[in-house]
């Protein structure tokens, strides 16, 4: 009998992808997905821990689940509720022991087990699974992607070895791994095929990839070939899943990609037209990323750089590991290759220690840098990270009052960025229908939401789109132009990544 799936996601664009392989995995086991918990069989909360409220609204909405779960079965119908996601993997047994209701605890790394995990769930037991099997959980996922629409996200990184002392990353997502260029093509592949227009390229810390590469170096294949003659073969059958996709351009060096090589494979699928990643770290912007910028076209100008502070003395105590003047540098090297480039970051305030001068250097940063977007968010202390343990926290009220200074800035930026754009003719690639009527919504090349009035034929097509209106966190426009754009290609792709497909 078909059952039903309700996932409510918390936190990160990460977790968004998760939760769409999720029900992925699970439709084949007969679960159709519903719009609210009251109607589902099954409750999956895919959770983030990253701050201390993301983590209290989980058990909130836990405390209303199991209510519900009471009332479901005193009218004879069950409900296996179950937490994914980091705040499972951070909480583990404990979830269980706060939560009874609770039939199932796994961690971002365990969710390919998800069909088993759910037969244990039916047989009475309490399913707990917190390992870190980051390799496995990619290899055993099935191929098939249930569609994203015209913009589509691609994890091809998870975990983080750089551990910030104010983050839990390192700790619930375990240490970095990233997966082979060779699947991640395929699936980019079959996200296209499946109507992508748009690849957003996923990662706790995305530019730290360093995926194996897949096609063996001709000299490497000869040598072995020659040492399995050597050894007595007189016959040789090549293996490869995909074997005849060799065309024995290999590229130079062996071992691993970065990202900007493998945006560059990317950018060669001829249908995807455009391609994003997020989120990186500053220390990893390293030069072929930054040549990425400069000759794929295909990559939005638009790079989201979290920078957290703009003191030199706050960076170091968070093991940052760059100063102020590394950031600066890294987005004037990035203008200087690609001179419409628009920059979005991350703001951590109230760090435990921050004087009224860290503060004032933060802001000194954003006002000299201007961004087009930002987060900024309190300094929340999490349990187990360093930062937690360090005696000067601040009270609260500082904290509130920096962040609301910070806030105006960066809003007053944006609205001022959403405004320059008034009278620009930009690309548009329409994504849903808006709020009203009549109306498709999509995002510029600069990740403006663009509002635009547009009939649903046009719906999933890049279209030019003349900006009228600017409001805070949004833009208005005209159809300038509804033919398809053919994908921009300003230089050829960097040399090397030009391998067989
Ligand atoms: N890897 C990215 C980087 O290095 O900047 C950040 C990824 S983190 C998942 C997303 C954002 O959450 C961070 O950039 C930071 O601003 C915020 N964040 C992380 N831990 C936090 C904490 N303890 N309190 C407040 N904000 C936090
Ligand atoms: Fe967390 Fe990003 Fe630092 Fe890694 S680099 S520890 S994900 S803030």
């Amino acid at each position: 009998m078909a059952q039903k799936l309700f996932i409510k996601t918390y936190g990160c664009q990460m977790n968004a992808y998760d939760s769409a392989r999720m029900a992925e995995l699970l439709a084949p086991l007969g679960f159709a997905a519903v719009a609210a918990a009251e109607e589902a069989d099954l409750v999956i909360l895919n959770t983030c821990h990253i701050r201390e409220k993301a983590a209290e609204k989980v058990y909130s909405e836990l405390g209303r689940l199991s209510r519900l779960k009471g009332a479901r079965q005193a009218a004879g119908r069950g409900m296996t509720l179950a937490v994914a996601g980091c705040v499972a993997q951070a909480e583990g047994a404990e979830l269980m022991r706060r939560q009874p209701a609770v039939d199932l605890v796994f961690g971002p790394q365990a969710y390919h087990r998800l069909p088993e995990m759910i037969a244990r769930a039916a047989r009475g037991c309490f399913v707990l699974e917190t390992a870190f099997e980051v390799e496995r959980k990619f290899d055993e996922l099935p191929e098939a992607l249930i569609p994203g629409g015209p913009a589509a996200f691609l994890t091809i990184q998870e975990g983080c070895d750089r551990f910030c002392t104010f983050c839990v990353v390192p700790y619930t997502r375990g240490a970095e791994y990233s997966r082979p260029v060779a699947e991640v093509a395929a699936e980019a592949r079959r996200l296209v095929a499946a109507g992508a227009s748009e690849i957003t390229l996923l990662g706790q810390n995305v530019n730290a990839y360093h995926g194996r590469e897949y096609s063996r170096p001709v000299a490497e294949v000869a040598a072995e070939a020659r040492r399995l003659v050597a050894a007595g073969a007189s016959e040789i059958t090549l293996l490869g899943q995909n074997v005849n996709a060799y065309h024995g351009r290999a590229p130079e060096g062996v071992g691993s990609w970065g990202l900007g090589r493998l945006i560059a494979h990317l950018s060669e699928i001829e249908e995807l037209l455009r391609i994003r990643y997020t989120t990186s770290h500053p220390c990893q912007m390293d030069d072929e990323l930054i040549e990425a910028h400069r000759d794929i076209g295909k990559l939005m100008p638009f790079l989201h750089l979290p920078v957290q502070s703009g003191s030199d003395r706050v960076l170091e105590a968070m093991n940052r590991r760059h100063r102020a003047d590394d950031y600066r540098r890294i987005v004037e090297r990035l203008r200087r290759v690609r001179p419409e480039i628009a920059f979005s970051s991350d703001f951590i305030v109230g760090y435990p220690g921050e004087s009224e001068a860290d503060f004032a250097a933060t802001l000194d940063l954003v006002r000299e840098i201007g961004f087009a977007q930002a987060y900024s968010f309190k300094y929340s202390a999490r349990p187990g990270t360093p930062a937690a343990l360090m005696e000067d926290q601040l009270p609260d009220q500082v904290k509130v009052e920096r962040l609301r200074h910070l806030q105006a800035l960066l809003a007053r930026q944006q609205r001022a960025f959403n405004e320059r754009s008034i009278g620009e003719r930009v690309e548009v690639l329409l994504e849903r229908r808006g709020r009203r009527p009549g109306q498709l919504a999509g995002r510029s090349p600069h990740m403006q939401v663009v509002n635009v009035a547009a009939g649903d034929e046009l719906l999933g097509r890049v279209v030019e789109v003349e900006i009228t209106d600017a409001r805070a966190v949004s833009v208005a426009g005209r159809l300038a132009d509804a033919r398809p754009n053919a994908p921009r290609q300003l230089a050829p792709p960097i040399k090397e990544a030009r391998i067989p497909a």
